[in-house]
């Protein structure tokens, strides 16, 4: 092949195909990189969904310990007699898997708070008062819903899935605090983590109350209880409003039966779509503390009974958020979490003693990021055939970032690296030295994207694996 100036270097094809890779372009649900559907209506997290959930769930454990919640994991199955306690086995039966071992009946999980509360009794009737309020519980519970096959949808509606879920047992003083905090945690979370701003224009808050005419009968609990709470409920949304101008709306006779709530809604504007996901929820519960008989618990050991079980997650169920951000990042996750994080792709010349210095450094480069932790790939492609084999994995895996070694690469000693920013929705590029130590640059570029993470959880998780077949 002659040489004579060729108009296009394979960094300009890598450019164009920024422009290329078309931005409506159906993202990859969970039935390509992530995992499969199984037919029960329960997602298979595969390659790619595996590692998302064990990075996302390792994230959340040391972003909630640090706020100072305690970790803890309850079981899927439970004797039925536990949710006949809490009452899901009268008033959510028919959402409820039940079965039978040995005579006894049993039921799948479909809510992880009375097993939470038990925790809670436990430690209180075990350690009294050194057990400081108020007590968080934090758990990435797997629940299972019975839902019609009609209506199972995606990611976004399935019969099994993890909530990101807490309980706060709180002391009337502290209960508008704690409600705030989980603002500020919703907000961190999604800044630092999923590159989702949280501002006025983007989030409101929904709070749904009781109507007053109806407590006692379609509202359980006292009109102080429903009075109180929903005071602390608007007491925190006014204190939102204030410091971050997040707008509030208020819905009279929307409460649960058992206690108000607020809904932290996400507004995700797209080509002029605009589309609602509701992302956290922070609710009140009157229910479960009179069937557990925490009040009795807590006069007895703390000396007072005005405590109040809050219900609350930030994401809502880790699934569905998959769905959702996949669907308005068009299939990319953030560095973290990505099921590809390095691609390294080598530009073959046919110029046998270039090709050799080529394929060597780009092998070496891939087993020290492995090394370093991060999920990898290498593909080898010519020239002529790389604009393809970028399209094709812009389109199918998208990694977080491109590294390329080509001829001019070798010859004049350095990797071009497009990392791709999800705020700008492009990738950049990158010049980095091949010496003395391209992969102290390449982890430098990786810290930077994992930055967010490290302050919010104080590391930032990173499984390797050799992701090469997947590119
Ligand atoms: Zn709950």
């Amino acid at each position: 092949m002659s040489e004579k100036a060729p108009a296009k270097t394979h960094i300009d094809f890598a450019y164009e195909l920024d422009l290329v890779v078309k931005h409506d372009a159906r993202a990859p649900l969970l039935d390509r990189e992530f995992g499969h559907y199984t037919g029960a209506g329960v997602p298979l997290f595969s390659i790619g969904g595996g590692y998302y959930r064990y990075g996302l769930i390792d994230i959340l454990a040391r972003f909630h310990a640090r706020r100072g919640y305690y970790i803890v994991e309850t079981p899927i199955i439970a004797s039925a007699s536990l949710y006949e306690l809490s009452g899901h086995l009268h008033f959510y039966r028919k959402n409820m898997f039940l079965f039978k071992i040995e005579d006894h009946d049993f039921a799948i999980k479909p809510m992880n708070c009375p097993y939470h509360i038990l925790v809670f009794m436990h430690e209180v009737a075990r350690n009294r008062s050194k057990v400081k309020l108020p007590f968080k519980i934090f758990e990435a519970g797997r629940v299972h819903r019975y839902e019609p096959s009609g209506s199972l949808y995606g990611l976004l509606r399935v019969r099994g899935f993890t909530q990101d879920d807490a309980h706060i047992i709180t002391p009337r003083d502290h209960a508008v605090e704690s409600i705030y905090n989980v603002f500020l945690e919703m907000r961190e979370l999604m800044e630092k983590l999923f590159n989702l701003e949280v501002n006025k224009d983007t989030v409101y808050l929904r709070l749904s109350l009781s109507d007053p005419n109806l407590i006692g009968t379609e509202f359980m609990g006292t009109a102080e209880e429903w009075k109180a709470a929903e005071g602390f409920l608007e007491t925190a949304a006014d204190k939102i409003r204030e410091e971050y101008g997040i707008p509030s709306y208020k819905e009279r006779g929307e409460a649960a039966f058992y206690g108000p709530k607020i809904d932290i809604i996400m507004r995700l504007r797209e080509q002029g779509i605009e589309k609602e996901w509701q992302l956290g929820t922070i609710q009140f519960d009157f229910n479960l503390p009179r069937r557990f008989r925490l009040y009795e618990l807590v006069k007895d050991v703390y000396g007072y009974d005005e405590v109040y079980i809050i219900h609350r997650a930030l994401m809502g169920s880790l699934e569905r958020f998959l769905g959702v951000y996949l669907d308005y990042y068009k299939g990319r996750l953030p560095f973290t979490l990505a099921p590809v994080q390095f691609a390294i792709i080598a530009i073959q010349t046919g110029e046998e003693n270039v090709d050799e210095k080529i394929v060597n450094i780009a092998e070496a480069l891939k087993e020290k990021l492995l090394r370093a932790g991060f999920r990898t790939g290498l593909i080898s492609t010519s020239k002529t055939g790389l604009s393809k084999e970028v399209r094709r994995i812009e389109s199918t895996s998208k990694p977080a970032v491109l590294v390329y070694i080509g001829k001019k690469e070798v010859e004049e000693g350095f990797l071009t690296v497009r990392p791709y920013s999800l705020r700008e929705r492009k990738r950049k590029n990158i010049r980095v030295q091949l010496e003395p130590d391209p992969v102290a640059e390449l982890s430098s570029i990786a810290e930077e994207l994992e930055r967010g993470v490290v302050e919010i959880a104080g590391y930032a998780p990173r499984i390797p694996a050799d992701m090469s077949y997947i590119l």
